[in-house]
């Protein structure tokens, strides 16, 4: 039994999502829970573009010889689903396609940085006993983003990344973020003079971005030292989302290069940058944290048109048509229950504006807007623009 605040409790509910035993760990969306997660998409889609990032899609499968070179064959196996008689894996990040793309690119340094990102599907083994909901899941979509750039770029590209995060985050109602800084493991590549210098890089860019990181020695990746983003939610629990990462290796393993300005061919840094991580675990933090009433730019619906009476189906029926050309996710509720008990249905689905028209309504071509306990009547066109503007992304 789930408690009542658990989101896989509040996906039932509201017809979001569900899981089966023939698919641990992976999430059959329904139509409700899918629009929410496309709205969520939509925004990291717009965050990532603000942020000069050109979206690219890399294939979902790739061959043996590409995770030996990214090292994930050697430390990562266990956890990808290998098909194939082992010659073919379902990627478990999207660094290698980025990395491929940019080799057959070799950039001019006027080019830099590059910056490309994913809304990658991705697969990871985990073992069944850790999944948990969409917190841990064996199939999600992570935010992955990668930026290629010389060295006197990397301190701006990181101070940049940081704000822009913190400003991602503030939108979605995370003002408090932590922020950890993990430097140099005891097993790493690169020298200790590559290391000083990334270390000393990643601190300072923090730092100029305002933000106190607390320092976790021997946390970093073996190929670079990262910087680390948690929200801490209302229920006292820390999520880890955000990250950023130097390396020091993977463009040297797959051999990408850029034209310096000299015509020589020189090595790009790369940093791994993640803003949510998964969005499937993001939209599960937030459907706890609103006790499953999403804002109204993430809601399934935003606004349900319902009519007093079957007489008033057919401007009820236009006033839904306008709401759609508007851009809005709007349901029209058309059930043979009474006015009450479908205002009542609509606010148990969280959807946050309720459009009540009848005949007064009609005569006068205006509405009745409820919101929470709230309620006024408004001429049609006005209303329309209130809760398009009220169901506004936040950013
Ligand atoms: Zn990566």
């Amino acid at each position: 039994m789930l408690a009542d605040n658990d989101h896989r409790e509040i996906g039932r509910r509201l017809d979001l999502f569900h899981f089966q035993e023939e698919a641990a760990g992976m999430v059959f969306w329904h139509p409700r829970g899918y629009r929410t997660l496309r709205a969520l998409e939509a925004l990291i889609r717009r965050h990532a573009e603000a942020d000069g990032f050109a979206e690219v899609r890399t294939p979902q499968l790739l061959r043996q010889p590409i995770w030996e070179t990214s090292g994930h064959w050697q430390h990562f196996k266990q956890n990808m689903f290998v098909l194939e008689d082992d010659a073919l894996a379902a990627k478990p990040v999207s660094c290698p396609g980025h990395l491929e793309i940019l080799r057959r690119r070799a950039p001019s340094y006027r080019d830099l940085p590059l910056r490309y990102s994913e809304l990658g599907l991705v697969h990871r083994n985990e073992p069944s006993g850790t999944l948990h909901g969409l917190f841990r899941l064996r199939q999600f979509t992570q935010d992955d983003g990668h930026v290629f750039c010389e060295e006197h770029q990397l301190e701006a590209e990181v101070a940049r990344f940081c704000a822009s995060l913190i400003r991602l985050y503030a939108a979605l109602g995370f003002e408090h973020v932590e922020v950890s800084f993990a430097s140099r493991p005891d097993e790493r590549a690169g020298s200790e003079q590559v290391w000083d210098r990334a270390e000393e890089l990643l601190q300072q860019a923090a730092r100029r971005a305002g933000l106190t990181a607390l320092h976790v020695p021997k946390g970093g990746a073996f190929y670079g030292p990262k910087l680390e983003f948690a929200l801490p939610d209302r229920l006292g629990r820390r999520w880890q989302c955000g990250t950023i990462q130097l390396d020091l290796v993977l463009p040297e393993r797959f051999d990408v290069q850029f034209v310096a300005a000299s015509g020589e061919r020189l090595r790009p840094l790369m940093l791994h940058r993640a803003t949510l991580g998964s969005l499937e675990r993001f939209l599960g933090i937030v459907l706890e944290q609103h006790d499953g009433r999403l804002p109204a730019w993430l809601a399934p619906e935003q606004v349900a048109v319902v009519p007093v009476e079957s007489a008033h189906h057919d401007y009820a029926r236009e006033v839904e048509s306008l709401l759609r050309r508007a851009g809005l996710r709007s349901a029209l509720d058309l059930r043979d229950e009474t006015l009450s008990r479908r205002i009542a249905l609509s606010h148990e689905q969280g959807i946050p504006y309720v459009l009540v028209v009848g005949g007064r309504e009609h005569a006068a071509r205006t509405v009745s807007v409820r919101e929470g306990d709230q309620q006024r009547v408004m001429p049609l066109t006005d209303a329309v623009l209130r809760v398009a503007e009220a169901c506004a992304p936040p950013l």
